[in-house]
């Protein structure tokens, strides 16, 4: 079972069996990419478990 995330304001795309990595990369990526800063939860909130 993987998780992931798809970013809602760009092609971003991000696959992890590691749910942490996938948070991290998230909010890495909004934080560079789209100047916002997601709390943990708030990625968490949006990672289907694939
Ligand atoms: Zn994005």
């Amino acid at each position: 079972m993987a998780h992931q995330y798809s970013c809602s304001a760009c092609e971003f795309q991000v696959r992890s069996e590691d749910q942490d990595e996938v948070i991290e990369l998230v909010r890495t990526h909004a934080q560079d990419m789209h100047d916002k800063s997601f709390s943990a939860d708030q990625v968490r909130d949006g990672i289907q478990t694939v």
